[in-house]
């Protein structure tokens, strides 16, 4: 009898990542961030000098991945690739767009596949992603779709960007926004799709405590 896992997909800048977050703090589970892993394979790929579309090269990389997710003392998740903190450095824009291109190709896909599969552990997991439903848990109990439109998805990442002193302006990050939920969901391999049995929730309007709530209200009737 396999480990309970939520699953919480979307596009980015839904909110799921914070909302994930905060759901595996309060139920004390277990937190897989997979678009990180996407994201420290891009960075890694930079750093062995592995082409972008080198598919062979790529999946070698992502099976013998030497990342870890350690917690420090305020219980924060670090993200460490060969001995290295990279938990800011995976989260600018740029590496989030090799990630995108990189998560297009099948045998990087697979290669992080089990990878993936083994953060499910006793008391549960919460699982945030695009496929975390779809294909990586896809007998996962509850799923989420976290959806909010492209506009308040692109202010969200404005203010969090503006606020970490980075020059962005809005209308790029609505492109870039528009460019990579096109990328994501035409991609011919696990596209960015609610799961036939997921609950859809359009963040547009609520805030984090309240999709927060709704998500737990769902855990409740399920237990
Ligand atoms: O969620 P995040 O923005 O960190 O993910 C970075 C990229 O990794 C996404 O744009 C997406 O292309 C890819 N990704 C994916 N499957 C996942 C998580 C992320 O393809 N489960």
């Amino acid at each position: 009898n396999s480990p309970v896992v939520i699953t919480i997909d979307g596009p980015s800048g839904s909110g799921k990542g914070t909302v994930a977050g905060l759901l595996a703090m309060r139920l004390q589970w277990l937190l897989l961030d997979s678009g990180a892993l996407y994201r420290v394979l891009a960075l890694a790929a930079d750093k062995h000098k592995v082409p972008l579309d080198n598919e062979a090269a790529l999946e070698v990389l992502a099976v013998g991945l030497d990342v870890q997710f350690i917690l420090d003392e305020e219980g924060n998740q670090r993200i460490i690739l060969e001995n290295v903190d990279v938990t800011d450095a995976i989260r600018n824009e740029t590496v989030g767009a090799c990630a995108s291109q990189i998560a297009a190709l099948p045998a990087v896909r697979s290669g992080l596949l089990r990878r993936q599969q083994d953060f499910r552990e006793a008391p549960g997991l919460i699982a945030d992603g695009r496929d975390m439903g779809t294909v990586v848990f896809a007998d996962a109990p509850l799923k989420v779709f976290l959806t909010a439109s492209a506009e308040e998805r692109a202010r969200r990442r404005y203010l969090q960007l503006k606020d970490k002193g980075e020059a962005v302006t809005l209308t790029s990050l609505l492109e870039e926004i528009r460019a990579r939920d096109e990328r994501d969901t035409s991609r011919a391999i696990a596209p960015l799709k609610p799961a036939d049995d997921a609950i859809i929730l359009d963040s547009t309007t609520m805030t984090i405590e309240q999709v927060l709530e709704r998500i737990l209200s769902e855990v409740a009737v399920r237990s």
